[in-house]
């Protein structure tokens, strides 16, 4: 079920329990009661990742403070997408970018991977989950993408679940054409894997093209950058084999 897009919605992590009054934190307080400048019992959605989608209403108390109203679950909660997402990080704009239009495109689990030619390693987690819970309070998303923590490739690789296909763009391939190699995918488990701006080195090209569970995609005929290609292939990905099909991934 699509989201309702009337209503402003927001991220509360509390327990969602009817009538009970949660006291929204500064940034709420300021986005509702000053910036959207709602009045006592106006209505919006709210969710916590964890109890669906509420209806609820807001009560401020003067421009400082607000309390929030669970009303009704509009929507249950849904199970989390089982689309996995591995990226090489980017620098700060492009990697909230990435983030974001990620959720946007229903990745469940978000891996930052560490390649050969990565150049940021120092990544701001908290950042990025900020990131995937605007992109779920903007696009309607319940189930919040779980964020982890960075992981070398090598060490990736060496523990991948043997029943999860990794779909790996690949700018070297020489083929323009994804679908061939896409459609004939059998697993529904599936995995995504975009480089840094560097690309991948060669070894590190070989060493996935030798593993069983890899699948190698190109994206076109033009080299696009790292944040495009996670937005193109993921469009891709849903469209084939997820939940843009009629038969979806779990
Ligand atoms: N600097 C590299 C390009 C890196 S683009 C070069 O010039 O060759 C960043 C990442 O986006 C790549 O590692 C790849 O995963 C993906 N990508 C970009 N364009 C692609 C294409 N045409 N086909 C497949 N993957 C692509």
């Amino acid at each position: 079920m699509r989201a309702n897009y009337r209503l402003p919605r927001l991220f509360i992590d509390n327990p969602l329990v009817p009538g009970i009054e949660l006291e929204a934190d500064a940034g709420q307080t300021n986005y509702l009661v000053n910036v959207l400048r709602l009045k006592d019992s106006a209505e919006l959605l709210v969710f916590n990742g964890r109890d669906g989608e509420w209806r609820a209403s807001v009560h401020p108390r003067g421009r400082k403070k607000a309390f929030i109203r669970p009303l009704k679950q509009e929507r249950p909660q849904p199970p989390a997408p089982g689309l996995v997402y591995c990226f090489a990080p980017l620098k700060a704009g492009r990697l909230d970018y990435m983030v974001q239009k990620a959720v946007e495109m229903g990745a469940g689990i978000l891996q930052p991977v560490i390649t050969q030619h990565t150049q940021v390693t120092k990544l701001g987690h908290e950042r990025m989950a900020a990131n995937a819970i605007e992109a779920a309070e903007q696009c309607g998303v319940l189930a919040i993408p779980d964020v982890r923590e960075s992981v070398k490739l090598d060490r990736l690789l060496a523990e991948w679940e043997a029943d999860r296909r990794l779909v790996f763009c690949d700018e070297g391939i020489g083929t323009d054409n994804p679908l061939p190699a896409l459609q004939a995918i059998g697993e529904t488990k599936l995995a995504l894997l975009v480089g840094p701006e560097g690309g991948f080195s060669d070894e590190e090209r070989r060493q996935l093209h030798a593993l069983p569970f890899v699948t190698a995609i190109p994206l076109g005929p033009r080299i696009l950058r790292a944040d495009t290609a996670a937005v193109a292939a993921l469009a891709l990905l849903q469209a084939v084999k997820g939940d843009w099909q009629p038969i979806k991934f779990p």
